[in-house]
């Protein structure tokens, strides 16, 4: 069992200083039993940020397929009401602290404490992108990352994998979510467009942008913890897809984003479901059924997302 004493002093060790704004990726059960749970790495990292700090969470909601949207008029969204999120405990956590702001954009929401936080989330609107917050905070107030376990991300593929797609005029079809949300009195169904990557792709370019972004590298409670440049990551992420737009897809025949999300994928949905059908005489049985289903549900639901 860690205390809070031990992991502000492996924050501390790391490198996190007074008035960093950090977007967080946490995973509580990398770091280990800490007295006080989840709440108190929280705490421990607001003392260690101290008041001209800000942390930067996501906070996403459940959402559902938009032409499915019928289905869900009951599934509504509020500022009155506490937002339940699938991003993990540590989004929980920050979510249930006082000093919580929650964006404005229910739809794609992120939660923030500190400094910053009422800035970012108030102007974290409708109109704006899913990751404008993100983008945001790099550009004024240059957010780092801090990740302690978990996947190997670095919170940047997103926007940059988005931005390359728009500079180099290709577009990526995935299914269309969104949510119902009430302001004001007024419900209304908000889309939530977002551009999906591929993890295998992404691990092949992990090791440049790790080379470029690293700021530190150690431990917190028993978990391996990082802090990337932000900027630099999303940079050279950037750079690695107008290289080439290929270098954001992987070689597996079967991966169901790359070889046909993307207006320059290599398999037509007929060809990839051939492929699969194919594969259901296999060991890859339950896997075949389940990439069939998805293709289907992207068949008659898909929807150009950029
Ligand atoms: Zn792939």
């Amino acid at each position: 069992m860690h205390t809070l004493e031990k992991i502000k002093n492996d924050l501390v060790n790391l490198g996190i200083k007074s008035g960093d704004t950090l977007f967080l990726r946490i995973s509580y059960r990398a770091i280990g039993k800490i007295d006080g749970g989840p709440k108190s790495f929280i705490d421990a990292l607001l003392d260690v940020i101290g008041k001209e700090g800000t942390i930067i969470l996501t906070a996403f909601p459940k959402k559902y397929i938009r032409q499915m949207r019928f289905l869900h008029r009951r599934q509504i969204l509020s500022s009155n009401t506490r937002l339940k999120t699938l991003t993990g405990v540590m989004s929980e956590f920050a979510i249930a602290h006082p000093d919580a702001k929650i964006s404005r954009k229910l739809e794609f929401p992120f939660v923030a404490i500190g400094k910053n936080a009422e800035y970012l989330t108030s102007n974290h609107t409708h109109d704006k992108n899913a990751y404008w917050i993100i983008e945001e905070a790099i550009e004024k107030f240059n957010c780092k990352c801090l990740r302690i376990g978990g996947e190997p991300l670095f919170g940047t593929t997103h926007l940059s994998l988005e931005k390359a797609l728009r500079d180099k005029g290709e577009n990526q079809t995935n299914l269309r979510y969104g949510i119902y949300v009430k302001e004001n009195g007024q419900t209304k169904w908000y889309d939530t467009p977002n551009v999906l990557f591929c993890k295998k792709a992404f691990n092949r370019n992990n090791k440049r942008i790790h080379a470029i972004s690293t700021i530190a590298e150690g431990t917190v409670g028993d978990g391996y913890a990082i802090i990337t440049d932000m900027r630099k990551a999303f940079d050279e992420e950037v750079k690695i897809f107008s290289e080439d737009i290929h270098n954001a897809t992987c070689d597996d025949p079967n991966c169901i984003i790359c070889r046909t999300s993307y207006s320059f994928s290599d398999c037509s949905y007929p060809k990839f479901l051939l492929r699969q059908t194919t594969r259901i005489f296999s060991s890859e049985f339950k896997q075949a059924i389940k990439t069939i289903i998805k293709t289907i549900e992207r068949i008659t639901f898909g929807i150009k997302v950029i």
